[in-house]
């Protein structure tokens, strides 16, 4: 499962990663992958996260976050649910 700490994620789904094993740092604006460097736009702090199936990313499973202003965003594609 992922684990929201204070600085970063762990346990995301990235383009880079084909499991649920990306580590993404939260910033100012968004989170970012720290190793393709892949942001996705949110607002942190992040609240929640949980798996769920993206319509963008060809109905595979993905990692959604649910960031402070109530946005639900794919941590791969970075589409908004
Ligand atoms: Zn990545
Ligand atoms: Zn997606």
């Amino acid at each position: 499962m992922p684990v929201i700490y204070w600085d970063r994620i762990e346990g995301l789904y990235c383009k880079c990663t084909k499991g649920d094993i990306a580590i993404f740092k939260i910033l100012e604006n968004c989170i970012k992958c720290i190793w393709c460097g892949n942001e996705i736009k949110c607002i942190p702090p992040i609240e929640f996260v949980w798996k769920e199936k993206c319509e963008n990313c060809e109905g595979k499973i993905s990692t959604f976050i649910i960031d402070s202003a109530g946005n639900k965003v794919c941590s791969r594609c970075g589409s908004f649910k």
